[in-house]
């Protein structure tokens, strides 16, 4: 079985020695050796005790039926079960952080292609607003412990387009491409102009003014001195609760830090953007995202911001597989990986509760001058958690395409 045999290699020697051992003690089939050594990678992640080393061995070796096996098993899933159900807790977590700083940066000459969001086609299990993607950078040198770009591109290496200006001056865009995003590969301001990527997209936004140009960050970096944006580029960051930022989301700027950045766009003449994403289930969330709205409110009025998302982890097989080879030390895989439209997240249970959460966190004011959506969620969340729900994705698109340039229009 070379899945598991691929993970055990990727064990420390003591870990992988005491795994070897104990398949060697008990017997178990090939699948039940493989969810034993993923839950295992996973407790390493976790920072949790190896159950080799607690499991009640006099307890399961008193059975006189032959089935220690099964025994064992029985009482390692409840262990798991256990764990994962419950509101992840943070309070004695303290990961080492994988120093992903030693990048090295290339300019490649490749042209500029326009993707689109990776939610499932035509949204039947998820409710989608047909983003379209560009990615004039690839890999990103901030290391968010849940990234799923991470898995895609290189470690090492991140890539710059060359050329920039010249690339999109030639791209071509159809009639139906009216919002594109440039934070599904990289952050998009983390590298600000140095490869002239924000003053090409300034231009690419000026020649398209029925286009808008989305950027999405995690970053402080100010690259709002000297520079002015069309109207019709939107400056997005990714918001989460402190407890996230410090122990998930290593390298990026704090929740303080990212909103006086956005406070900068503002200032600047551009509207502002926020997805409250990804959301985790831990020990203290409600505090914590209360508190992000607090400071959203307290910093921006409604006429400043575009659009406000809500999502939460999702993890696909490939992610998953990646997240636990690796062996970063990590707390996003202590949930109840349930699954979610070919990937997975969180049961729809737990989603709704700490979605609406969020949305009820608001003020009448925000709620009914901002364009809330779910990001690649559930259809049947949107009624219960959003008031408001679209009977297919066109709809979604269009009703957001309609706020967006009311909202572009009523700027001075
Ligand atoms: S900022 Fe975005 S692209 Fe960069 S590591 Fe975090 S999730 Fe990945």
């Amino acid at each position: 079985m070379p899945a598991l045999n691929e993970l055990i290699d990727s064990f420390p020697e003591k870990e992988r020695d005491s795994i070897l051992s104990l398949f060697e003690r008990y017997h178990f089939t090939e699948s039940q050796k493989l969810e034993i050594a993923k839950d295992e990678a996973d407790l390493r992640q976790w920072k949790e005790p190896s159950f080799i080393s607690i499991a009640d061995y006099d307890s399961i070796d008193s059975r006189k039926d032959g089935r220690k096996g099964d025994a064992y098993l029985r009482e390692f899933r409840a262990y798991m079960d256990k764990l994962r159900k419950e509101e992840t807790d943070y309070s004695s977590f303290s990961p080492e952080i994988h120093p992903r700083l030693k990048y090295r940066t290339e300019l490649i000459d490749k042209d500029i292609v326009l993707g689109r969001c990776p939610c499932p086609v035509d949204g039947e299990k998820t409710r989608c607003c047909k983003l379209t993607t560009m990615d004039p950078i690839e890999q990103c040198a901030f290391s968010c412990s849940y990234c799923s770009v991470q898995a895609f591109y290189s470690e090492k290496e991140i890539h710059a387009v060359k050329d920039i200006e010249k690339k999109l001056d030639k791209l071509q865009i159809g009639s139906d491409v009216w919002h594109i995003g440039t934070g599904q590969a990289s952050d998009s301001i983390l590298f600000g102009d140095d490869y002239g990527t924000l003053t090409a997209l300034s231009h690419f936004a000026e020649k398209h003014s029925d286009v808008v140009i989305e950027l999405k960050s995690k970053s402080g970096r100010n690259v709002f001195k000297n520079m002015k944006y069309p109207r019709n580029m939107v400056f997005t960051w990714s918001l989460n609760a402190p407890t996230i930022i410090e122990k998930e989301e290593h390298l990026t700027a704090s929740l303080d830090k990212r909103i006086e950045n956005a406070r900068r766009a503002r200032d600047n003449g551009n509207l502002v953007g926020f997805h409250i994403h990804p959301m985790v289930y831990f020990k203290g969330w409600e505090d914590e995202y209360r508190e992000v709205v607090r400071k959203i409110e307290a910093n921006f009025s409604p006429e400043d911001i575009c659009m406000i998302s809500i999502g939460t982890l999702t993890f696909t097989k490939s992610v998953l597989k990646k997240l636990r080879m690796n062996g970063e030390e990590s707390k996003v895989l202590e949930i109840d990986l349930t699954p979610a439209a070919g990937k997975f997240s969180y049961p729809l249970e737990t989603k709704r509760k700490m979605f609406s959460l969020v949305y009820n966190s608001f003020s009448k004011d925000f709620k009914e001058n901002i364009f809330f959506y779910l990001c690649m969620e559930d259809p049947s969340l949107w009624l219960p958690v959003l008031g408001r729900e679209y009977q297919c994705d066109k709809d979604f698109e269009m009703d957001m395409k309609t706020h967006y340039f009311s909202k572009i229009k009523q700027m001075v």
